[in-house]
């Protein structure tokens, strides 16, 4: 068997949705699973969908998420040129376009948009799509001839019988058989000279040695087409592989107002990359064992084509949220730091060390805006309840809290190092000589200094951070607030 090498193949038209970015994921594990080769081909032949700075969301994203193609438009593997509008000017599209022509495969059109505009159309899946005629099929050599000698306007289109079948293969739909009479003889070159997608794959594809397309089903009802032209020019077909639709909680088509439709807006959102990688290495794909977190190197090792399932994928945002918070966990300190200082800093705005903080929320949020929600107390103790100094467990009550405050008062006044080892130590002490269980100093203390049931951290570690003023002037107020209410 060949050397096996994968493509992705994008179109510079806007942000990297969600669904192109498996695409590419899965071409570059099947490529580097095999020991094989991935390349990144641009393919702006559509003039008219390009968008502006889209060409670098590719490269950046590519390069975010890891996929490193060995070859491209900035890596010459001797199979280039790697932009499609670059590959038109060397003539490739043209030629084979002729060759086609000569065995009867493809055609002339001259047909002007009016007589064009006349013509009967279908609904296919939902879209209008024009039948072609054959009108032009019917005119003589001499005729394209003096047309084109005459300089007029033409699209060269691909000559599908009206009668039989065609069949391809696909890895996860197996073999699809369709009516030659359903399909039209659609345009491999354009009237500006362009190629279209639909032809341009298939001659890049061979010519790249490509052996295996992965690509999302939309383009299942193209696939006899290129299948023809595969069989027309006498080329082997690459494997195909058409992934499933990925959609929303739902069921509904992912879009851009659900916020997770392109991989720049879920980076935009505060997850990490790694995390929204693996989790889209999984929209659609299942390890053999059941296992949820993979690094990318991990991916490479186990990934299997044959395990890609063809049922429709979910894009479940609470899975996305908890495997973050996986490696939020997992994340070095510095880095986590770096990534979460915008958000502390929008959620604290006294002088704390905000890394103390950080440590603490580390492994207790899933994504960067959870921050906001256990930190907010820095700020200033919340309006709360004096029930919250009952506990159970703790055997606490507003008075035994009252009474605990009290006594406490004096010795955190006094007390120099606020380091929380310290306090600790003190608290202890005082339990110690209370003789009554850690929680029941801990719990009111930690409530006095909060005013929340939740905190990132216990007693000690939040006076630490708030200092020894803040920390007393909050366990006053706690004091004179269960004096007053109780
Ligand atoms: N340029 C096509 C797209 O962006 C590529 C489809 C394919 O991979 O063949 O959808």
């Amino acid at each position: 068997m060949s050397k096996v090498r994968t493509r992705y193949a994008p179109s510079p038209t806007g942000k990297m949705h969600v669904g192109n970015l498996r695409s590419a994921l899965y071409e570059f594990l099947i490529a580097k699973h095999a020991g094989g080769e991935f390349m990144l081909r641009i393919e702006d032949t559509d003039q008219e969908r390009f968008v502006e700075g889209a060409t670098e969301i590719i490269y950046r994203t590519m390069e975010q998420a890891g996929l490193v193609h060995d070859e491209g438009p900035d890596r010459d593997g001797g199979f280039g040129p790697y932009v499609q509008s670059e590959r038109m000017k060397t003539g490739i599209y043209m030629k084979y376009a002729e060759e086609l022509v000569k065995k009867g495969e493809a055609y002339y059109c001259f047909c002007e948009k009016e007589r064009l505009e006349s013509l009967k159309t279908e609904i296919v899946e939902g879209k209008e799509i024009m039948m072609y005629d054959k009108h032009c099929l019917s005119l003589s050599e001499e005729e394209v001839k003096a047309n084109l000698e005459a300089g007029k306007p033409f699209v060269i289109r691909q000559n599908i019988p009206m009668e039989g079948t065609t069949t391809f293969h696909d890895e996860l739909y197996g073999d699809i058989t369709v009516e030659n009479a359903e399909l039209d003889d659609m345009i491999l070159i354009k009237s500006d000279g362009y190629p279209t997608y639909n032809f341009a794959n298939v001659v890049d594809d061979h010519t790249m040695n490509i052996t295996h397309v992965v690509r999302g089903n939309e383009y299942l009802s193209s696939a006899p087409k290129y299948q023809r032209l595969y069989d027309a020019f006498g080329w082997e077909s690459p494997v195909y592989i058409h992934l499933p639709l990925i959609t929303d909680e739902n069921h509904k088509k992912l879009s851009k107002r659900s916020g997770h439709a392109s991989f720049e807006d879920l980076l935009g959102q505060g997850f990490v990359t790694e995390a929204v990688v693996n989790f889209i290495a999984l929209l659609g794909w299942s390890p053999e064992e059941n296992r949820e977190i993979f690094s990318l190197e991990e991916l490479v090792q186990e990934f299997d084509y044959h395990r890609i399932s063809k049922s429709p994928a979910v894009f479940d945002m609470v899975k996305l949220k908890w495997m973050n918070g996986e490696y939020l966990k997992a994340m070095d300190f510095h880095r986590f730091y770096e990534m979460a200082e915008p958000y502390l800093k929008e959620a604290v705005h006294k002088e704390y060390d905000l890394k103390k903080i950080a440590a603490m929320v580390k492994t207790r949020i899933e994504v960067f805006p959870d921050i906001k929600e256990h930190v907010d107390f820095f700020d200033g103790v919340p309006e709360y309840e004096i029930s919250m100094y009952a506990h159970k467990k703790m055997k606490t009550t507003p008075e035994s809290s009252l009474e605990v405050l009290r006594e406490l008062l004096p010795v955190f006044e006094k007390q120099e190092d606020y380091s929380n080892d310290a306090l600790y130590e003190t608290l202890c002490g005082y339990v110690k000589e209370k003789g009554c269980k850690n929680g029941y100093a801990m719990w009111p203390v930690r409530t006095a200094v909060s005013g929340k049931q939740m905190t990132p951290g216990g007693a000690t570690e939040l006076m630490e951070v708030l200092g020894r003023e803040e920390s007393v002037a909050r366990i006053q107020a706690a004091i004179a607030k269960l004096e007053k209410e109780l």
